[in-house]
């Protein structure tokens, strides 16, 4: 069983319904986790706000849980370069880099339907991006890993090349220390073929050093700690690999002069 949760949003996001502070750590206590992270979205420059409400919540509500706050900072979709919205991090305890966009386009694509890019060119986006969030060093976590481009091509016809771009991302990301999350969401928006697939994306990560780490990105109470798609992929790795909290903190402070 894994004993904490380092992905969670709560209601100021406007699409996680009953997700006040004192809800999610009653869940968290309920299901005995040591350590959660609430890392809810910052969509733009001006989103800290909301990190300050979070806090100011939190202060008011008992929990046993270590509760860790930071955020989801969005990979501004305007740029290739993988960007974030922001840079003002001090505040967030916790850096996850959501990359939700399709870079300079800047839609949410749900299916290559969506995309209106050829599956090459969108390849090349993705690249470019993937590469700066992984040489930016203020960020512990790259969220989600491969869900923005599982929406966005065919991945019956790019699955390889995929592999390779995540397979030289994960180099780069080695050495600014910044880790690779299991998601559990992900597993909803993959069909069954490439849920059995996924660890597969992990693979080049840990081969070239980079911590693992497991977030349920739950947007609703029962979600939380839900770790049946993360099984799923952890039965293929080897089964030390998850990192504690802990262990992804400290590898990021090491990096720091
Ligand atoms: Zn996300
Ligand atoms: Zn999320």
């Amino acid at each position: 069983m894994i004993r904490y949760d380092m992905h969670i949003h709560t209601e100021y996001c406007g699409h996680a319904v009953d997700m006040d502070v004192a809800s999610i750590c009653a869940c968290a206590d309920e299901l005995d986790l040591e350590t959660i992270a609430i890392t809810d979205h910052i969509y733009s420059h001006n989103g800290l706000p909301v990190v300050t409400a979070i806090r100011a919540e939190l202060s008011r509500v008992r929990h046993n849980c270590r509760v860790i706050v930071g955020a989801e900072v969005d990979v501004d979709g305007d740029f290739s370069d993988g960007r974030l919205v922001t840079d003002s991090l001090d505040a967030l305890d916790y850096v996850v880099a959501g990359f939700h966009y399709v870079p300079t386009v800047g839609n949410y694509p749900l299916s290559p339907d969506d995309c209106t890019m050829t599956g090459e060119q969108f390849l090349e986006v993705w690249r470019t991006a993937l590469l700066g969030i992984v040489s930016n060093p203020g960020i512990h976590t790259l969220a989600h890993p491969g869900r923005l481009v599982a929406a966005s091509v065919d991945l019956d016809a790019h699955f390889e090349q995929v592999l390779a771009i995540l397979a030289e991302a994960a180099k780069v990301s080695a050495k600014h220390r910044v880790a690779w999350e299991i998601n559990e969401l992900t597993g909803m928006r993959l069909n069954g073929y490439y849920q059995r697939q996924w660890h597969r994306i992990f693979e080049p990560a840990l081969e070239a050093g980079v911590k693992l780490v497991y977030g349920s990105d739950a947007h609703s109470p029962t979600a939380i700690g839900r770790t049946v798609f993360t099984e799923m992929v952890l039965a293929n790795l080897p089964s030390d690999c998850l990192a504690s909290p802990d262990e992804i903190l400290a590898w990021k402070k090491e990096l720091e002069p």
